[in-house]
């Protein structure tokens, strides 16, 4: 009996030293594969436009010869894993993520995977200091990439990416509303006035057909974010505010009307979509922000498991 209770003793120890292996962190490789298939692949809700865009431009023309050109790199990007365009844009993270997150050791694992990704050719080295014009430090500097964090109640973490191009960004805008010039007021007409003034004026630039992310309200730093971050919503889905709703399907019908068409070529398609949110403002200003993203809508996300390896694609 005595003998017993020294070997369970014994074996009890033997279980409490036995030391457990540290679980395997994925979450460089997550994000490396993120920014790889980011960079690589147009999500499916965008594909689905571009494609039906395609078929609406009346055949044998500049318009149709454009999409094709369009649906043609989509194709070889995919199947090569090479990115869409030379231009792989501004790398910017949204990520929400639950109560005690670590965002500063989080941040140190975006950038590894970004330095990784630039020597692998996901991205191009495409960050320059404003200064000096100096571009050698492999897409991280003050700014970039840009992440954005945001906290909810969920167990998960989520993390979307967006890359977005420089030729687009340079043509989106933002309005003080009153705009006299363009008879413009503080209501939807006004806005919907300033939206169809940003789409002409970004003709034969940009790279359309674009889809417009647009916010109204906010001051002008807030407008901007959240204009981006109405392009994190899928092309079909629906406005939960109806007036909005009315507004995006109307800027799209009325853009597709005035002939501009894709790469400015003339035709059907100059807008792919318009997403449009409202923020709260101060009652002295009346912002309309807009963000243009061109046909390259390089946008994806991912869910984590708890070791950081990727649970599920989000788009
Ligand atoms: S705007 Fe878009 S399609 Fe045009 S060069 Fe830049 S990333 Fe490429």
């Amino acid at each position: 009996m005595a003998n017993k209770k020294v070997t369970n003793k014994k074996a009890t120890k033997k279980k409490a030293t036995k030391k457990k292996a540290p679980q395997k962190d994925h979450l460089f490789d997550s994000i490396l594969e993120l920014v790889r298939k980011t960079s690589a692949e147009i999500p499916g809700d965008v594909q689905k436009v571009i494609l039906e865009a395609l078929e609406r431009e009346e055949k044998n023309t500049t318009a149709e010869y454009a999409m094709n050109i369009i649906k043609a790199n989509i194709d070889l990007a995919k199947k090569k894993s090479q990115p869409i365009c030379q231009d792989t844009g501004t790398i910017l993270f949204f990520v929400n993520h639950p109560v005690g997150f670590n965002q500063t050791a989080f941040t140190k694992v975006v950038h590894k995977a970004v330095v990784k990704a630039t020597e692998k050719g996901y991205l191009r080295q495409n960050s320059v200091d404003s200064l000096t014009g100096k571009n050698e430090t492999m897409n991280i500097g003050p700014g970039h990439p840009d992440i954005h964090f945001h906290e909810h109640n969920k167990k998960h973490v989520e993390i979307r990416l967006m890359l977005k191009g420089g030729g687009c960004e340079n043509v989106g805008a933002q309005y003080s509303l009153p705009h006299t010039d363009l008879g413009a007021g503080r209501d939807l007409d006004g806005v919907r006035k300033v939206i169809l003034d940003a789409v002409q004026k970004a003709q034969g630039k940009g790279c359309g057909p674009g889809v417009l992310g647009v916010t109204i309200g906010g001051d002008r730093g807030a407008g901007y974010v959240n204009s981006k971050e109405q392009l994190l919503r899928k092309l079909d889905d629906t406005n939960s505010h109806p007036d909005l709703a009315a507004l995006e399907k109307d800027i799209v019908e009325t853009s597709n009307e005035l002939g501009i068409g894709p790469m400015g070529f003339g035709g059907k398609t100059t807008l792919l979509d318009c997403k449009i949110g409202a923020l709260n403002r101060l009652p002295a200003s009346y912002f309309v922000s807009i963000s243009y993203m061109c046909w390259a809508y390089r946008r994806l996300g991912v869910t984590l498991k708890n070791d950081n390896a990727i649970k599920d694609w989000l788009y």
